[in-house]
């Protein structure tokens, strides 16, 4: 296992601009904090607006030759980084517990899933296929093919540094478009990384640039009115999103959502509340609770409430919070001091109007982000954190009675991202799956990621998916050819 100076010491620090490492242009670094002491990890170079116009130029003329590139040549490119990624595997994993704040064995399961979207696209690259028919009218034969949409724009999140990353990236290289990725500004490291990764895999010089930046919008704005960019993908908050499409619409900007959830976590009292205590934990506490899937707001019903409230308090409790390089430690801290005043401030919101503190619901003393385990029972229905993204280590649990009054508990939030239901009952599962409004639906199950499978939410969750197969229709255009 690599240590964190050494890691530190050879970690690439300045841009990622089309394939090479250069400074920002105006010299200006900014500082990356570890969120268990505050304390600067190392400072990266902040891309300028000016970094961000070199970098679509770079894109625009790589387009071309990277588009006309043979689908297997790209195939294998991406499938060299997905086997450079598990080679660094765990200089990957402690990159992430470093600036992230995720316990280790968190951060390695990040590294296989993240790494999956490169081998995954990987395969998906050269099964990229149009279609023939023929029009009813016999009179006309319908080519249809498909092309990469061109230059693209990618912004992502903290939260999963490296997957929310290659769950564009390797998409976008397998459909042959260019990609400039905005990194959050929390979590530049991991795919500065990635950019060596890429570099290492032999990727053309123009097809990929990586520019951290602490001033978002001064970066991308341009980039966004410049006829030239094609596509803008996003993953982050429904209330940035908003903003990034209201800039796309001047340009009628091709885009993909990923945004903010309210998942509903849905216990029945036909559940096997053993195996649903598991899911609650999985489904609320993987990534501290900062996770767009996360168990928001635990609906159970109100025959199994107490019973079920009293055993996720027992083992919410009996976690350890600590550093996520610190062993043994499964609760890391939080991202920031703002992030864990926001989650802190949701809590006492609740508590303030009835809601009991099982376990938690005070921030823990001393240096770090960290807020512990927290089990709310007896939620009133006016508390904020059932309308707000919590993004904590906070259980919320609210009683119902009866199938339809859990359904429309679910269903009772503008948000669509995920939905878990738990259940015994086939027929109930899925009655209730197609029932309730979410573009992603566990059944007895906490954990739905899966790089085979569909990501995306409904509402005002977002638009478009991402993994599975329909994950490279993002980065393509459908072109219909009339022949005789
Ligand atoms: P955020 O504040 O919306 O930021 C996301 C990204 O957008 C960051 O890179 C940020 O840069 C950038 N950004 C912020 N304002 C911008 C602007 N005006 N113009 C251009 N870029 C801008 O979200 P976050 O706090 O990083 O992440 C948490 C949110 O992401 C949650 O709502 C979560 O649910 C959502 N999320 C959704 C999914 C999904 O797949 N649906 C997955 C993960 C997370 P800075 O870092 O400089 O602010």
């Amino acid at each position: 296992m690599i240590d964190r100076t050494t890691l530190l010491e050879s970690m690439p620090t300045e841009l990622w601009l089309g394939g090479l490492q250069v400074p920002a242009s105006t010299g200006v670094r900014f500082a990356v904090h570890d969120p268990a002491t505050d304390a600067v990890l190392i400072e990266v170079a902040d891309a300028s607006p000016a970094d961000g116009a070199r970098a679509l130029d770079e894109a625009v003329a790589a387009q071309a030759s990277w588009a006309a590139t043979p689908a297997r040549e790209r195939a294998e490119i991406l499938r060299r980084a997905w086997e450079l990624v598990m080679e660094r595997r765990d200089d990957f994993a402690l990159t992430m517990t470093l600036e992230m704040g995720k316990p280790l064995a968190e951060s390695q399961g990040e590294v296989n899933y993240g790494g999956e979207f490169l081998r995954w696209f990987a395969e998906e690259a050269v099964r990229i296929n149009g279609r023939y028919t023929q029009s009813p009218t016999g009179n006309g034969r319908i080519l249809v093919t498909k092309q990469p949409v061109g230059p693209t724009l990618a912004i992502t999140p903290w939260n999963f540094p490296l997957a929310m990353g290659t769950r564009k990236i390797g998409p976008a290289l397998a459909a042959g478009c260019t990609m400039i990725v905005k990194p959050a500004a929390e979590t530049p490291l991991t795919m500065l990384l990635l950019g060596q990764v890429f570099a290492d895999a032999g990727l053309p010089e123009g097809v990929l640039s990586i520019l951290p930046t602490t001033d978002a919008a001064g970066l991308t704005g341009p980039l966004l009115s410049d006829p030239r960019l094609r596509k803008l993908t996003f993953t982050g908050s429904t209330g940035v999103g908003r903003k990034l499409l209201a800039q796309s619409a001047d340009r009628v900007l091709r885009t993909s959502m990923e945004l903010g959830g309210n998942a509903p976590f849905v216990v029945f009292d036909d559940a096997d509340l053993d195996a649903a205590v598991d899911g609650a934990m999985a489904a609320k506490m993987r990534n501290m609770g900062e996770a767009c899937t996360a168990a928001n707001r635990i609906h159970v019903d109100n025959a199994v409430r107490a019973e079920f409230t009293e055993k996720l308090a027992a083992r919410m409790a009996a976690l350890a919070t600590g550093p996520g390089d610190q062993a043994g430690s499964q609760v890391g801290p939080l991202i920031t001091a703002k992030q864990r005043a926001t989650v802190d401030e949701l809590v006492q919101d609740a508590v303030s109007k009835g809601a009991t503190v099982a376990t938690g619901g005070k921030p823990v003393e001393g240096e770090g982000f960290f807020y512990p385990p927290t089990v709310l029972a007896d939620v009133s229905a006016d508390a904020r954190l059932l309308r707000e993204e919590i993004f904590g280590p906070v259980a919320a649990i609210i009683g119902f009675d009866g199938e339809q009054a859990g359904i429309d508990a679910a269903n009772d939030t503008e948000y669509g991202l995920a939905a878990y239901v738990y259940t015994q009952g086939l027929d109930r599962a899925l009655r209730v799956a197609d029932a309730v409004e979410a573009g992603m639906v566990g059944v007895n199950r906490g954990v739905i990621s899966d790089v085979a499978a569909p990501f995306g939410g409904i509402k005002e969750s977002g638009i478009g998916r991402e993994a599975g197969s329909e994950g490279i229709e993002e980065y393509l255009e459908t072109k219909y050819i009339a022949l005789q």
